[in-house]
């Protein structure tokens, strides 16, 4: 096992990383953008080193300063966390080069897996059921797009091949409007991701978003835990969670499961990955692998029993699977609810000093969140101060836990979607279960255009 591991990100996810990390006995090197200073895990970490200032581009992005530091720390493993530098193939190869381990696949597993059009090929090889769509990356005939989109039907999806975090897509609903899209989308990638790939897929109208986790070592071994239902979105960007997928029979969940796990042996992968699914008429449609933890991994980790990040550090350190297939039993289930510090209803991002803070708790309740009385939200990154994740022997008693937590929870100060949050948990259609990745959406606009009247 590792003596010590470099922590390359920030925030909640820093904080879980370093707990996992000491519960397995290795030291912990976190290092910080000049906003981060008084951050709690800095402070818990070992160790910590200043990466740059307050710019991600200059500090939490910077490979330079990162590799730096941890050869001054003797660090021997770099853990990447979500977001960031966490599935950047170019990244985790110069880890590599410069004698560090990348807690994390192969860069060659990143890169085939971080360019979309490759994944699906690589899927469909593997039996794993894809979106229709075009084959491969649009080329510039104008024709032969036309002849695509007609052969797939409207409405279709244009995406970037190297898009992510919801951005870089766009629905087409007329073929008037198509040529235009393909352009305007392959320009934003260009400017975006640094690649004008594009591709086109059928766009589904009311599906559900199903993902996968899997978990595999670097000798052949590769398991599926289950899977998570993150269909609350809102513009692409999850806002609640759950595991298990409220009405997919358990079969088909295993179906699909054996296809990934299968896929994981295929492409030799290494680590903890997501396969993520459209879910639309009792069909799975893959539309990309996250190379990464994810942030809804605690609702998994809730109904397996299984620490995910534990286990991505055992499997980069050689370790084998410690369990198979079998030894893998779902039980109860869990919901996640990322809280953002932005306005509930106007979601403009509420950065500033948090002054009373008040976490909820009881049986079945985890708080995973950095924040903490007197911690000022930096503007410079994401909004996430953390996540509620409850959990219960059914899907009400984890509803109702997180109800009582939500009203326990204060945060003052500054704005979050708390309120939300509160507001879902009593929604009739959202405690049906099954909702598709518009309802949060839909239901949105309905409340505006009720406000306006
Ligand atoms: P990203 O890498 O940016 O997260 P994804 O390919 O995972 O992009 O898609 C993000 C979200 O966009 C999905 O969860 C879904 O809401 C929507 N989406 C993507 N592809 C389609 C499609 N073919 N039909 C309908 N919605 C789609």
């Amino acid at each position: 096992m590792f003596e010590k591991i470099l922590i390359a990100n920030r925030g909640e996810i820093a904080l879980r990383i370093l707990r996992a990390c000491r519960e397995l006995g290795i030291r912990t090197v976190a290092v910080h953008s000049e906003a981060d200073t008084e951050a709690k895990y800095v402070r818990l970490a070992d160790e910590s080193v200043c990466i740059g200032p307050a710019p991600s581009s200059q500090s939490y992005l910077n490979i330079p300063a990162i590799i730096s530091a941890a050869e001054v720390t003797d660090s021997e493993a770099i853990h990447p966390g979500y977001g960031f530098l966490s599935e950047n193939a170019d990244f985790a190869e110069r880890v590599e080069r410069s004698g560090f381990v990348f807690i994390g696949p192969r860069p060659e597993t990143i890169t085939l897996m971080g360019d979309k059009v490759s994944a699906k090929d690589a899927m469909k090889a593997a039996g794993v059921p894809v979106v229709p769509g075009s084959e491969g990356a649009l080329g510039d005939d104008p024709k032969e797009i036309i002849r695509a989109a007609r052969a797939i039907g409207y409405p279709v999806i244009i995406k970037a091949a190297g898009g992510g975090g919801g951005r870089g897509m766009r629905t087409v609903h007329t073929e008037a409007a198509l040529i235009n899209a393909v352009q305007m989308t392959r320009t934003e990638a260009a400017a975006a991701f640094n690649n004008p790939s594009v591709y086109m897929e059928k766009f589904l109208e009311n599906p559900r978003h199903i993902e996968i986790q899997v978990l595999a070592d670097a000798h052949g071994n590769a398991v599926y835990l289950g899977e998570r239902d993150c269909s609350m979105q809102r513009r692409h960007q999850k806002i609640i969670e759950e595991a298990p997928a409220p009405g997919i029979a358990a079969r088909l969940i295993a179906r699909v499961g054996e296809r990934c796990a299968e896929a994981c042996r295929r492409i030799n992968y290494r680590g903890a990955g997501t396969f993520e699914f459209l879910y639309e008429n009792g069909e799975f449609y893959f539309i990309e692998m996250n190379t990464r933890i994810q942030v809804e991994h605690p609702v998994t980790e809730l109904i397996t029993g299984i620490d995910l990040v534990q286990e991505q550090i055992r499997v980069a350190a050689g370790e084998k699977l410690r369990f198979k297939q079998r030894d893998i039993k779902l039980t109860g289930h869990a919901l996640e609810c990322r809280i953002n510090a932005e306005d509930p209803y106007k979601f403009t991002p509420s950065p500033g000093k948090i002054t009373g803070y008040h976490p909820p708790g009881g049986p079945g309740v985890r708080v995973d969140s950095h924040v903490y009385q007197g911690y000022t939200v930096p503007p410079h990154y994401d909004s996430m101060i953390g996540k509620v994740i409850t959990y219960g022997d059914t899907r009400e008693q984890a509803i109702r836990r997180m109800s009582i937590a939500l009203s326990e929870m204060i945060v003052s100060g500054i704005k979050t979607n708390i309120p939300l949050h509160q507001e879902l948990m009593h929604d009739a259609r959202f405690v049906d279960g099954g909702t598709s990745i518009h309802y949060l959406e839909q239901k949105l606009a309905d409340q505006t255009a009720a406000k306006v009247k």
